[in-house]
């Protein structure tokens, strides 16, 4: 792959965000503010929606052509410090960062919400892939029977063949295709969510289990405070695997990181 053309820029200090992720625009934001005293921000998106919400200040879209397309663009683009800031379930480019920065000799940072953790009164399983909570399904019926899932459109289809299971998909947008399902409902809604609109959820689908990722943060939590109440399982997958490269789980984490570096 040709690396990128260096583009000229009077910055002192040249930042990269890995971004898609709510804490990614904020930092980007938050950011922005200090342009002129040097700091260069690069923002970076996957661009896997057509219409992608633009951070601040400067971006790109695309991805960067692997490890070797990543530690190109390090150098050609003379980047001083990487923030990982992708989703805590995006589970490829935190390696291709930490593999990337290290070619490279780039201080890089993690940035992640906290996970959430189980309160008293919570059902939960905790789970490393769908195919645990596909064969726990199959184990469990005919006790568990209507079930929400609360997960990507593209992860759907290892369920379709649980035939013995009534599934309300909850997605932003339809899946397209709809994998084969015997009994499914489709609910369009994006986040956030209400408390009240959670158990209402729960209650008029009379829900018994919930499958979700352990994405954490505020705007989906309120389903699971609902099934705490209404006594609902919770299917919980676990975050996937990361390097060993130093993290932080807040905005205000990551500036400081950043300001201690660029000294900004
Ligand atoms: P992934 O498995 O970690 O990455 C797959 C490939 O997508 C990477 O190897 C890289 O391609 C490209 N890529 C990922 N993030 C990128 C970024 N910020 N800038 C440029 N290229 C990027 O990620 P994913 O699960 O496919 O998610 C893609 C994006 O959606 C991420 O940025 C993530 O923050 C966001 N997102 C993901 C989820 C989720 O549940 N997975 C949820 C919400 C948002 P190259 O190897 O070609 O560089």
């Amino acid at each position: 792959m040709t690396p990128p053309e260096p583009t000229a820029s009077p910055a002192d200090f040249s930042l990269l965000i890995l971004g898609g992720t709510s804490e990614a625009y904020q930092l980007a934001a938050d950011l922005h503010g200090r342009a002129d005293t040097g700091l260069r921000v690069i923002s970076s998106l996957a661009g896997r929606t057509a219409q992608p919400r633009l951070p601040a200040g400067e971006s790109r879209v695309g991805g960067f052509g692997g490890v070797a397309g990543l530690t190109a663009y390090l150098r050609a683009e003379h980047i001083d410090a990487v923030i990982d800031a992708t989703h805590p379930f995006a589970g490829q480019m935190r390696w291709n960062a930490a593999d990337a920065c290290a070619a490279a000799g780039v201080p890089l940072l993690r940035l992640e919400r906290p996970a959430w953790r189980a309160a008293p009164g919570d059902h939960w399983l905790e789970i490393d892939n769908w195919d645990e909570a596909v064969a726990h399904l199959a184990a469990s019926a005919p006790a568990t029977r209507r079930v929400l899932l609360a997960l990507g459109r593209q992860e759907l289809a290892p369920f379709a063949p649980l035939d013995h299971c009534h599934f309300v998909i909850r997605s932003v947008d339809a899946p397209d295709p709809q994998p084969p399902f015997a009994h499914a409902e489709l609910v369009l809604a994006r986040g956030p969510f209400s408390l009240a609109d959670e158990r209402e959820l729960l209650l008029s689908h009379a829900i018994d289990t919930i499958i979700c990722k352990n994405s954490g943060g505020g705007a989906t939590d309120a389903k699971l405070a609902a099934a705490r109440e209404l006594g609902v399982r919770v299917l919980m997958r676990r975050r996937p695997p990361q390097p060993d490269s130093p993290r932080v789980a807040s905005v205000a984490a990551a500036m400081q990181w950043v300001a201690a570096r660029a000294g900004k």
